[in-house]
């Protein structure tokens, strides 16, 4: 029986996984959601345990593609997705003190989690589409690390071409040269004369018009509303559960957080049978979350710049999907919950506070505190980390509560990614491109520069498009 996936604002078309893997977005607005999500026993987790990385992760997938790809296929595509990882673990666990650990998810081509998902993204579109004989378009906005694992994930891609935008010289030298870089004659880096918001306000214009491309070529969003990208991120939790003796002993998890995607694929994780104490929502002081969870109120905020960039957000879209299991899949409800926090706040009922209290706990870090913590990490361990890492480690032991047993920090990127901020926490100690990016910045650029003009740029993006 294949899983058809509905809107938590329950107005849009039900469809099945070819067709949430291509919207994205929800047609009114919502996200999509599985109707229902596979349930593994412990004695059918036990017998999982010991699989390596891509065994489990097509296991753990298999049941969301039902339909829509066969086993055999998800096989292949799984394990092409992580050949260019550069840990034969490809999500190894590092012991960081008696009851901490690190789980390593930067060893991807781009170096930061979002590799996990956009490399099966690419390769799973690609397969839907060859079948269907449809091309698509790929567009998105990025600050830094979605960008260029998007573009990593579809360069390959015979059916897709990818645009990108990002805010002209507002991005940092590495995270640019990542996407710059890449060859490949469906990848276009498009540098807007403007700021992100710019950026994203244009990606999501040209998805209510839409009508601007080649043979009536549809567009898809790769942003981590799309669920694909949670589906793929739901393994590593399952990966790292077992390796410290799960399901038979529960574990913990503090995830450095903006958009709630990756920390929701934690949670679905839990709902799919993995015993889980603990969900540590790690933020920087963009703490629209932390502020949800101390005040039961989910209140907006302007953007404010921080040392951990990927999760300098206002708003954490996926955590709509979480709202919708908190207020028990009322989609009405949900409506007008998002309707009223699009006005500035929505209080949550008491209930819904209590649910989600009783497995998420929160931080929020300060670039102080995320410095320090860095140094504090070089000192004890003689392990760098990257500032949303030391948040999420620091995070960790705020948030530990007795008793509790093995705490485990996601590590999202690789400390190379973000030298600036590593410099700030002054170890003495800077780190290194790994060998495949060493020679970055003697690469060559490949950019278009562009007003922060729609019609402007939907004309760039239809004459660039592979026939
Ligand atoms: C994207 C990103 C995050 C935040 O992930 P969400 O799924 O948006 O919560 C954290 N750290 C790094 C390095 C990232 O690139």
């Amino acid at each position: 029986m294949s899983i058809r996936y509905f809107s938590t604002r329950g107005q849009a078309p039900v469809l099945d996984f070819e067709g949430v893997l291509l919207a994205g977005l929800a047609r009114d607005g919502g996200l999509y959601l599985p109707e229902s999500l596979p349930h593994f026993s412990a004695d059918e987790l036990r017998a999982m345990r010991g699989l390596s990385y891509t065994d489990l992760a097509t296991t753990v997938i298999a049941p969301f593609v039902e339909g829509s790809i066969d086993r055999n296929t998800l096989a292949q595509l799984v394990e092409a997705s992580y050949t260019d990882f550069r840990h034969e673990a490809i999500a190894p666990l590092i012991q960081l003190d008696h009851d901490q650990w690190l789980l390593e998810l930067f060893h991807g081509p781009t170096l930061a989690f979002k590799d996990f998902a956009l490399q099966l993204l690419g390769r799973l579109l690609d397969h839907i589409l060859t079948r269907r004989g449809e091309k698509v378009v790929i567009m998105g906005a990025t600050s830094g690390d979605t960008g260029s694992a998007a573009i990593e994930g579809c360069r390959h891609c015979e059916n897709v071409d990818i645009f990108i935008l990002y805010p002209d010289g507002r991005v940092s030298d590495v995270q640019r040269r990542q996407m710059t870089t890449v060859e490949g004659d469906n990848v276009h880096n498009l540098a807007v004369r403007g700021n992100f918001d710019d950026c994203q306000a244009l990606v999501k214009a040209s998805f209510v018009g839409e009508r601007f491309l080649p043979d009536g070529r549809s567009l898809v969003a790769v942003n981590s509303i799309n669920w694909a990208r949670i589906m793929a991120q739901i393994v590593y939790y399952f990966y790292a559960a077992f390796a410290l003796g799960g399901p038979d002993r529960p574990v913990s998890f503090s995830v450095p957080t903006g958009n709630f995607g990756d920390i929701y694929a934690g949670y679905l994780a839990h709902r799919m049978g993995l015993p889980v104490n603990n969900l540590v929502i790690a933020t920087n002081r963009n703490d629209v979350l932390h502020r949800m969870l101390t005040t039961g109120t989910y209140s907006r905020q302007p953007i404010e710049a921080s040392l951990s960039p990927s999760m300098d957000i206002s708003i954490s879209s996926n955590f709509e999907r979480l709202l919708f299991d908190l207020y028990d899949g009322d989609a009405a409800k949900i409506a007008s919950l998002m309707d009223e926090f699009d006005q500035g706040k929505v209080a949550l009922s008491d209930a819904a506070l209590a649910k989600v209290r009783s497995l998420f706990t929160s931080a929020c870090v300060s670039d102080e505190e995320t410095c320090e913590e860095i140094s504090r990490l070089w000192t004890h361990t003689g392990l760098l980390v990257d500032p949303h890492t030391a948040i999420g480690t620091r995070a960790a032991r705020q948030c530990r509560r007795a008793e509790e047993g093995p705490m485990v920090t996601l590590a999202t990127a690789h400390p190379a990614k973000f030298p600036a901020a590593v410099a700030r926490a002054e170890t003495g100690e800077s780190p290194q491109l790994p060998p495949h990016l060493t020679d970055l910045f003697d690469r060559e650029e490949r950019f278009h520069t562009l007003d922060n003009e729609l019609t402007a740029i939907h004309a760039f993006m239809a004459a660039q498009c592979r026939s």
